[in-house]
């Protein structure tokens, strides 16, 4: 077996902590990339793996997205993940909980937590019974914070208006297609969005049930899983799982522009480039995404120093997302380098690792 730290996903993270309780039923990682501006913040992964590796390198990769994604949304946190081993029926347990919980006061205030794929609010609240630093909790209406899912889906609907406007020279999205790859959480509230807009909207979920009846509700076609990649549209909209963007998935691509919530589309470095060789606008993930850690981040904060918190400072923060990716784009074009490299190194300046 080779070092840890010579795995091409390790980015020297401050420290990965490798979690066990087996009484209660907990395997868990949580990685720590970056504390250099704040508490390392970011979700927690429920998922079955079929290999430990891959969750060391989800744990890893989404971590170090973490930092970039933090520090581009001008939050003052680092950037962590945690990722629990679900078992085959992905089975959740109080107790399985408040062993997580636990290992996360644990580590005194240097991780919080939210949810991320497989984590309901209602497990964060099992969670936030054993630990302060949690964040993502149910709160009053008009308080930032809850269910990040929404806000998420908020920053990636602004953010592919300024796409379609970057790359078509449009101002609206009626009548832009848009192909959906998953409509959970976030991709549901995407689409939902754009429909209102009078966008053209191609659906897939591994769940066909559901793509189904979303289709019907927003007057969408629907296609197989396997089909979504190559659909021909003007946005291919990536909210399921990450590294999509690999050689064969580009090549797939019928698109202008990828604009998408999941985390760490790119599968490799190089996949970047190979997007903006094929003339197509790739919107930065961990940019186009924030929306969900800026609300939940506004809310830890606030409950932190006891302050009130207005979801109106948070969709303030959330209309910054487009500008953001403006900027990256135009750097992009004056330095003949691609987006995600561009908001690599904006992202790496800012936690001090040029
Ligand atoms: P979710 O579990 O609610 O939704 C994911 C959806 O993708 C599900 O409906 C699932 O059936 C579907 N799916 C899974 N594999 C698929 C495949 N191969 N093809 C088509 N559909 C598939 O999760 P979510 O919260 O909506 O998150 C989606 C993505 O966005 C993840 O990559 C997550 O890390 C990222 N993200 C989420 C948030 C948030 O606020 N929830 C914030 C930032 C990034």
């Amino acid at each position: 077996m080779n070092a840890f730290w010579t795995d091409p996903d390790f980015d020297d993270h401050e420290v990965v902590h490798f979690v066990r309780d087996e009484a209660r039923g907990l395997t868990a990682i949580i990685a720590l990339h970056s504390t250099h501006l704040g508490p390392a913040a970011g979700g927690t992964r429920f998922w079955h793996y079929a290999q430990p590796v891959a969750a060391m390198r989800d744990a890893l990769r989404l971590s170090r997205g973490m930092s970039y994604k933090n520090a581009m949304a001008g939050l003052p946190m680092g950037g962590g993940k945690a990722v629990i081993l679900a078992d085959e029926d992905r089975r959740k347990t109080p107790d399985l909980f408040a062993a997580f919980g636990d290992a996360v006061q644990g580590l005194g205030g240097k991780y919080v937590t939210a949810e991320d794929v497989g984590i309901t609010v209602a497990d964060m609240v099992a969670v936030n019974q054993r630990t302060d630093y949690v964040s993502g909790l149910p709160v009053a209406e008009g308080e930032a914070g809850g269910n990040p899912g929404p806000f998420t889906a908020l920053g990636i609907y602004l953010g592919i208006k300024a796409a379609v406007q970057h790359k078509l020279g449009v101002e609206s999205v009626e009548g832009v297609h848009v192909a959906m790859q998953g409509i959970g959480s976030v991709g549901g509230g995407v689409a939902r969005l754009l429909a209102k807009d009078g966008a053209k909207l191609t659906l897939a979920d591994i769940s066909t049930d559901h793509a189904q009846a979303l289709g019907q509700e927003l007057g969408a076609d629907v296609v197989s899983p396997d089909a979504i990649m190559s659909v021909g549209c003007d946005v291919f909209s990536p909210n399921a799982l990450g590294a999509i963007l690999d050689e064969e998935g580009i090549a797939r691509l019928d698109c202008k522009i990828v604009a998408g919530g999941a985390n760490n589309q790119l599968a490799r470095e190089e996949n970047g480039a190979m997007l903006a060789d094929r003339g197509i606008l790739y919107a930065p993930d961990y940019v186009i995404n924030a929306g969900g850690i800026i609300s939940v981040t506004m809310e830890y904060l606030c409950r932190r120093d006891n302050a009130p918190c207005d979801i109106n400072e948070v969709r303030k923060r959330i209309a910054l997302i487009p500008d953001r990716l403006t900027q990256i784009w135009q750097d992009s074009e004056a330095k003949g380098s691609s987006p995600d490299r561009v908001a690599d190194a904006m992202a790496q300046a800012l936690i001090g690792r040029e």
